[in-house]
C-alpha cells in the first residue's frame, strides 16, 4: 500500500513514525519547507530535520526535535564570536547544516539533498519536498513581522499573531516527486501537524492543492487538537487569533472539500455531528501518540479506516 503523509515537524513526525512501522506500507512524507532559516551562514530546515532525524531514529525523544546525545560547543564558540545564538542547533546537527548549505551552495536541488540525506542517514521512506523553490512563513505580530523562528523560538510564540503570510509561495513550483508521491498513492493523509504553518504552505503550492483533490485515493486527516487542546505549539492559539475554531471542528472546517474523513479522539466525540455536515466523514479513535505503540495503532486503523489492505 503506497501511503503519502502531509506532515510537519514533530506532530508530522510520530505520524510517520508510525506508518512507516507498518509492514507492506510504502510510506512517502511530503515535508514542509517553509520554517526553513538561515543562521550563522548555514540553512536550516527544521521540519524536514525533525522528519529525517526521527524516522532515523536518532532524535532527541525528550524533546521530539533535535539529535540525541547532542552537545552545544560549536554554538557556544558563535556566541563569544558575537553571533545571535537563540536558535538552538547542536553539534551533531550542525554536520547536517553544513553539508546542506554545501550542497545547496553547488546547485543541488534541495530534494535531492534531502533525500540523499535520509538515505545517509538510514531512513526507509521517502522524504519528499513540496518546492525546490523558497517559501517562508511570515508572521505579523503587533511589532512587525517576524520570520517563524523568531517568532516560534526566539519569541517562544508570545506575540499575538495578527496575519500570516507565506514569501515566495505564489512564484514556488512543485517538485515532480511530490505530484507523483500524491497522484500515485493509494492513502493520502495530513499529519495532526499545525494546519496554518504545517499544513497549508504544503498544500499552498502552485499544483499541490489541485492533485489532492484529483487524486482518486481515500483521503484522511489526523486532528492535533484534543479536547480542545493541542499536544504541543502554538496551533490553537494562532487559529483562535485569525479567527477560526480552536479545536476539531476548527480543522474539519480547514480542511472541508479537501478530505473524506477526519479523525478525532473520543473525548471531541460530540462534534461528529458538526464535522459530518460539513460533508466528511468523522471517527473517534485514540489519537494521542505517547510511544512508538501508539503510533502504529492509530497507523493501523487509519489504513483500516479508509478500507485500503496493509
Ligand atoms: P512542528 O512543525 O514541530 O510544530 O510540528 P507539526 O506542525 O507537525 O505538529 C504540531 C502539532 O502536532 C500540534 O498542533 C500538536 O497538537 C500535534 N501533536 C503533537 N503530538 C500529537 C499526538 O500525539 N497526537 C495528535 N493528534 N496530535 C499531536
Ligand atoms: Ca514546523
Amino acid at each position: 500500500t503506497r501511503v503519502t503523509l502531509l506532515a510537519g515537524g514533530v506532530g508530522g513526525a510520530k505520524m510517520a513514525e508510525g506508518l512507516a512501522a507498518l509492514p507492506d506500507v510504502t510510506l512517502t512524507v511530503i515535508g514542509n519547507i517553509a520554517d526553513d532559516d538561515e543562521f550563522h551562514g548555514l540553512w536550516v530546515s527544521p521540519d524536514i530535520d525533525t522528519l529525517t532525524y526521527s524516522l532515523a531514529g536518532l532524535i532527541d525523544r525528550s524533546q521530539g526535535w533535535g539529535v540525541a546525545d547532542e552537545g552545544h560547543r560549536a554554538l557556544e564558540v558563535l556566541f563569544r564570536l558575537g553571533q545571535d545564538c537563540w536558535m538552538s542547533l547542536g553539534d551533531r546537527d550542525f554536520g547536517l547544516h553544513i553539508w546542506r548549505t554545501m550542497r545547496r551552495g553547488r546547485g543541488d536541488r534541495p530534494s535531492l539533498i534531502a533525500q540523499d540525506a535520509a538515505r545517509a542517514l538510514g531512513v526507509g521512506p521517502r522524504i519528499v519536498l513540496p518546492t525546490d523553490d523558497r517559501v517562508q512563513t511570515r508572521v505579523r505580530a503587533d511589532a512587525g513581522w517576524l520570520s517563524f523562528q523568531e517568532y516560534f523560538v526566539r519569541e517562544k510564540c508570545a506575540p499575538e499573531i495578527r496575519e500570516l503570510r507565506f514569501d515566495g509561495i505564489d512564484s514556488a513550483r512543485p517538485t515532480p516527486e511530490a505530484l507523483a508521491a500524491i497522484t500515485g498513492a493509494d492513502l493520502l493523509v495530513l499529519a495532526p501537524s499545525n494546519p496554518l504553518v504545517s499544513i497549508a504552505p504544503i498544500l499552498g503550492i502552485n499544483g499541490i492543492t489541485e492533485a489532492f483533490r484529483a487524486a482518486k485515493a481515500p483521503k484522511l486527516a489526523v486532528s492535533p487538537f484534543i479536547a480542545g487542546k493541542v499536544v504541543k505549539g502554538p496551533a490553537d492559539r494562532m487559529m483562535a487569533a485569525l479567527g477560526m475554531r480552536a479545536d476539531a471542528l476548527g480543522v474539519a472546517e480547514r480542511y472541508a472539500g479537501l478530505i473524506d474523513l477526519l479523525v478525532i479522539d473520543a473525548q471531541d466525540a460530540d462534534l461528529r455531528d458538526p464535522i459530518t455536515a460539513l460533508g466528511m466523514r468523522a471517527e473517534c479513535r485514540p489519537i494521542l501518540m505517547r510511544d512508538q505503540a501508539d503510533k502504529q495503532r492509530l497507523a493501523g486503523e487509519l489504513l483500516e479506516l479508509a478500507q485500503v489492505t496493509a
